[in-house]
């Protein structure tokens, strides 16, 4: 395995050609953050990223969260991100890996829930490794906990995300729906294509 944990992201992708991050693996910040980035690419799909031992570690959703405990939302695992990925909003070039229309929908701080547990602690490296990772967001639209739990294994495992049913679960609301602007600038996907395509 490679040493340095962003060479699959720098692989893929032309730095003199999209905007994107090279990225700087440099030590976080005192409060983690997690990002869900809206990505229009050939799917359109949500990235859900979280900043763990330097890096983002990242999957796609398809369909993207929801704030339902009852609605399981696939996540397939991608190649981590840099950590100034998370304020990434902009276009990448059709012919690029990804190429597509980027917006923050959800940024902010999270917690690691399994932290502070006596019988099921770990921390975020721990919880990975052992594919059950529960955190507690504090973004613009999502707030709580969610679950992301591996299911079956090999080499492309997936993985499932959950709303925890806390005080924040809501059957009725349909964020990735209803709540479309950016939570970095306010802006539509059509406004951020056609700001910066
Ligand atoms: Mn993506």
């Amino acid at each position: 395995m490679s040493r340095d944990p962003l060479a699959e992201y720098r692989k893929k992708r032309d730095f003199g050609r999209t905007t994107e991050p090279k990225g700087k693996r440099r030590s976080g910040k005192k409060n983690p953050v997690f990002v869900i980035q809206k990505h229009d690419a050939t799917n359109l799909h949500y990235d859900l990223r979280f900043e763990v031992d330097g890096v983002l570690k990242s999957w796609a959703v398809p369909k993207g969260p929801s704030t339902d405990p009852r609605e399981k939302r696939l996540a397939m695992p991608t190649e981590d991100h840099p950590l100034d990925y998370a304020d990434f909003e902009g276009v990448i070039p059709e012919d690029e890996y990804g190429g597509g229309t980027v917006m923050v929908w959800d940024i902010g701080p999270y917690r690691n829930l399994r932290a502070d547990k006596d019988d099921d602690g770990a921390t975020m490296g721990e919880a990975l490794d052992e594919g059950k990772v529960e955190v507690a967001l504090a973004g613009k639209k999502l707030k709580g906990g969610y679950l992301l739990v591996r299911i079956g294994k090999g080499k492309k495992p997936r993985w499932l995300l959950r709303k925890l049913d806390d005080d924040a679960a809501d059957a009725r609301r349909n964020p990735t729906s209803t709540e479309n602007k950016s939570a970095r600038t306010g802006r539509t996907m059509k406004q951020i294509a056609k700001d910066e395509g």
